[in-house]
């Protein structure tokens, strides 16, 4: 259906970006003389040299998409070829989309929604006596009941809060927001037009989620105020006997032949052990637990820790408290991205919600310069000196890059700028995104403490020095328990074996960060060596877990057998290929510490290849790694 010719499409065009618009033209026309006539032009994203496209150019695209967004009949009715849609890649981000990146692409770019497992012609239907219970409605979770959905599974979602969300529910501290780009990290069957900005408030991620939720018509399949406590496995019903506890404190059990654990890394959460931490008497509150009704307004206020969270509060509050004290136990690296508060203009939504395919192609494009395009920093040169604060040439090209914006923020305060300088390499620890942070350090009622803290007083924080800093509120950034992956649940297997007990306080190990020999049945998401730390992309992991979850749920139903656990030398061998690459991976750098890294400095969360890897690694079970029984 043509568009009208209108102000709204004209904006729209001058508006958006050229490079999609490019992208659009020639998958509406199969026109490959146009796109080899800006493919000189376009540089890759990381390559230090901005794209050069002439303004005739750009000009005379946006005419011709113009002529053939408006004419009926002038777009080509077949569908793109595969080669032209590889070239159109690769001319896109100027440089090589190789052919193992295109299915994925396909799928997750939005370009081909796989069809319903339910519409499949000839696949084995589930049983309507096999029921799966998740845990948890956040991102996975969701995505998990729509997708077993879409499969034909009875499945029941159990989660503690009164609404879907997960983090983004549970995360209402100022200033709140989504460091990654939302225009990827969202899901790839429900792509949203409408971000205001490409790193929206977390509010915003959360409406979204709320859509999605009355979209597919998920509360239906939901339990809320209700908390999973066990998970114990019957061997000779071959079920999992679920106790959950509802806001009232009742226990009741629920049979499910399969669980899906989606219960999100970063919600375990507990007051850091600091002296004197309970003897406080003004008031205390921690990011991932916002309380609302404290003012803190002319207040004198302390935050402890400078990750993410804490970058994003303190620029939020510092305007409204008094006096602001940020404690700082270890640096971090903090990266500028021009775009990070930059909003998405009106034209910019029109061409995203109205111009066929422009949704898609912006998707790729930020998907390629948030996700694997960073993997090289992560990799490290075995020819780099190990003693160097980075890993390869890459790597240090980053370092350079955040340094010039720090000595440029900070150019009048050295105090700062070496307070603030890390010695270990950018990407062995959580990155914080600059939306504000560095900005709000140089305020005047803002000072950034590095000392080390003695005990908390009543009335403040003392240093090991003796400073004293008088604090009437409190304010915990200091992130969550990751490591202990199976958080307050008791998840108890084949002949009692107990999950919590065979990984410890942080040594979690599994096939595929998502089945483990001994609990037939029980599926992680974002499980051990599965996070994709280099980059964004939780959203594609999180969908490419439920895909494969799904796969290994539809074999059990091929087969006719009632569950599935992977082999001890699948589980053994899986490990091993984790082990071996890590100490190619910037984690096991000697300065590497972060909560990526357990007690023993084993990197025990992060995925130490590309997304596009484990997105082909997890099509399917392979059969000889399990055993259905
Ligand atoms: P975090 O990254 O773990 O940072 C916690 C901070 O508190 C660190 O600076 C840490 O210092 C400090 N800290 C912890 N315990 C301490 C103690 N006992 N004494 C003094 N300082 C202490 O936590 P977060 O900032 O809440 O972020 C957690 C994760 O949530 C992020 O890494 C990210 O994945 C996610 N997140 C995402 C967004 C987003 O926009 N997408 C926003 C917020 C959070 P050390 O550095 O020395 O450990």
């Amino acid at each position: 259906m043509p568009l009208q010719d209108g102000a709204e499409l004209r904006t729209a065009l001058a508006d958006a970006n050229i490079q999609t618009l490019l992208m659009v033209y020639v998958h509406l026309t199969h026109d490959e003389a146009v796109l080899e006539q800006f493919a000189p032009h376009i540089h890759p994203v990381f390559s230090g040299r901005p794209s050069d496209i002439p303004d005739g150019l750009a000009a005379e695209l946006r005419e011709k998409l113009l002529h053939v967004l408006t004419t009926p009949g002038a777009a080509v009715a077949e569908p793109l070829p595969p080669t032209l849609m590889q070239r159109m890649m690769s001319v896109g981000v100027g440089e090589p989309v190789d052919d193992e990146y295109l299915p994925l692409l396909r799928e997750q770019m939005g370009f081909e929604i796989p069809e319903p497992r339910l519409a499949q012609p000839g696949r084995a239907v589930p049983s309507e006596r096999f029921r799966v219970l998740v845990i948890g409605a956040g991102l996975t979770g969701l995505a998990a009941g729509i997708k077993l959905r879409e499969a034909g599974y009875d499945h029941v979602i159990i989660e503690k809060n009164p609404e879907v969300g997960g983090t983004w529910y549970e995360n209402t501290y100022p200033g709140v927001g989504v460091d990654t780009p939302s225009h990827f990290y969202s899901y790839s069957f429900a792509i949203n037009p409408d971000w205001t900005t490409y790193h929206p408030k977390g509010h915003e991620m959360q409406d979204y989620l709320l859509r999605v939720a009355d979209r597919y018509d998920l509360r239906r399949n939901i339990r809320f105020e209700t908390r999973v406590v066990a998970c114990r496995f019957d061997e000779a019903e071959q079920l999992w006997n679920v106790t959950v506890r509802d806001k009232a404190g009742v226990e009741t059990v629920i049979a499910a032949n399969a669980v899906i654990n989606a219960h999100g890394p970063l919600n375990r959460w507990s007051w850091p052990k600091i002296d004197g931490l309970e003897d406080f008497l003004g008031q205390k509150l921690h990011t991932a637990a916002w309380d609302a009704s404290i003012d803190l307004k002319g207040k004198k206020v302390g935050v402890i820790g400078t990750g993410a969270s804490a970058s994003q509060l303190v620029p939020a509050i510092a305007p409204e408290v008094g006096d602001l004290t940020v404690f700082m136990r270890s640096k971090h690296w903090v990266i500028y991205n021009p775009e990070i508060t930059s909003v998405v203009t009106e034209g910019k939504r029109w061409a995203l919600r109205h111009i066929p395919h422009y949704r898609e192609w912006f998707r790729f494009r930020v998907y390629w310069a948030a996700a694997d395009g960073l993997f090289v920093n992560v990799l490290k040169d075995p020819e780099w000196p190990a003693d160097s604060p980075s890993v390869s040439a890459h790597n240090e090209a980053m370092r350079q890059y955040c340094l010039g914006h720090l000595h440029a923020t900070f150019a009048d305060r050295p105090d700062l700028i070496e307070k603030l300088t890390p010695d270990f390499p950018v990407f062995s620890k959580r990155i914080v995104l600059d939306a504000g942070w560095f900005d709000a350090l140089k305020r005047d009622n803002v000072q950034l403490e590095t000392g080390a803290i003695d005990r908390i007083l009543p009335d403040g924080v003392r240093m090991a020095d003796g400073t004293v800093h008088k604090l009437d509120v409190l304010i915990m950034a200091t992130g969550f328990d990751v490591a202990n992956m199976v958080g307050s649940l008791e998840i108890i297997g084949r002949g009692g074996r107990n999950l919590g007990q065979e990984w410890g306080a942080d040594d979690p190990r599994a096939y595929l960060g998502i089945t483990v020999p001994g609990y037939p049945n029980l599926f992680l998401t974002v499980g051990p060596n599965s996070a994709p730390n280099h980059a964004a992309g939780q959203n594609l992991i999180s969908e490419t877990q439920i895909h494969y979850i799904i796969e290994c749920l539809d074999l059990i139903t091929a087969s006719g057998a009632r569950a599935i656990e992977p082999t001890h030398e699948a589980f053994i061998g899986w490990n091993d290929m984790i082990d071996r690459r890590m100490p190619e991976m910037i984690w096991t750098h000697p300065k590497a510490k972060s909560y990526y890294n357990n007690s023993k400095g084993r990197p025990f969360l992060s995925w130490p290849f590309r997304l596009v890897d484990y997105w082909n690694q997890t099509r399917k079970p392979i059969p000889d790694h399990f055993s259905l029984t």
